[in-house]
């Protein structure tokens, strides 16, 4: 190659690095402005209700916090090829600290997978400044605030699924790791309701399993959710969460980066 075409060639990729960090520089605002919308959001009077309820009252042991009790946006990588589904906030977890997953037994359980996979700096995610950074996975819940009992009704879910339909607008995962069966058929009956799913009941649940979506659309993996009752009881273990992420690291590595 002549130094003509490897000048042309420099200025080709040095224009591609400059759209590329114009291109999540705007992916990042996107989401803070999304991320923003769903911090103030009051559309569910009961679960508005419960979530201050369990901020003002708080539990025994984590009386010296000072409780977020708002809605939990998403949390991670803006070019992230990787989107981690849960079902919603625990009330003592992400609704005491403002972060998904964060400062609960599933959380634990979770983060030490993702830093052991790849997708973590860091094991261990306690409070939203401990420096966690997530690399090519982006982690949010179908509903973002913590439901009484863990039981969302219909109507909760069917309010807060369009920002999850944001997020996968902006964010075009490659694959979508669903958390429980919970998760995963909020995405289902999500990308039916788009019209881009022509059946949400053709995909069963099994931990382990991963699902061909169709055209266009991320492949879905599936796991048992880190709740304490699966990782006590057994029926989830670490080696089990990260079979799953190896399998999804597999799949990515096949893909073309973002
Ligand atoms: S669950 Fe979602 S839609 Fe309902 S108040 Fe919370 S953020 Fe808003």
């Amino acid at each position: 190659m002549d130094s003509g075409s490897d000048g042309l060639k420099i200025r080709r990729l040095q224009r591609r690095g400059g759209f590329m960090i114009a291109f999540v520089a705007i992916m990042v605002d996107t989401l803070r402005n999304l991320n923003e919308r769903i911090i103030a959001c009051r559309q569910c009077p009961r679960l508005v209700r419960y979530r201050e309820k369990v901020a003002r009252e708080k539990r025994a042991a984590y009386r010296e916090w000072n409780y977020w009790g708002k809605p939990v946006p998403g949390f991670g990588d803006a070019r992230a090829r990787l989107l981690i589904l849960g079902l919603a906030p625990a009330a003592h977890g992400g609704n005491r600290t403002g972060r998904v997953f964060t400062g609960d037994r599933s959380g634990d359980f979770l983060y030490k997978a993702l830093h052991e996979a790849g997708f973590a700096n860091q094991p261990t995610s306690v409070r939203r400044d401990d420096g966690l950074k997530l690399k090519d996975a982006y982690v949010a819940a179908a509903l973002r605030c913590a439901p009484p009992a863990n039981k969302p009704l219909p109507s909760e879910m069917a309010n807060c699924l369009p920002y999850l339909e944001k997020e996968l607008e902006i964010l075009r995962p490659r694959a979508v790791l669903a958390l429980g069966s919970l998760a995963m058929r909020a995405l289902l009956w999500l990308l039916h309701e788009q019209g881009k799913l022509p059946s949400r009941t053709a995909f069963l649940f099994r931990h382990g399993a991963s699902h061909e979506l169709g055209t266009g659309l991320p492949r879905l993996f599936v796991s048992y959710h880190p709740s304490q009752q699966n990782t006590f009881t057994g029926k989830l273990t670490e080696e089990m969460l990260a079979n799953v992420l190896r399998e999804v690291r597999r799949f990515l590595e096949k893909d073309l980066p973002k």
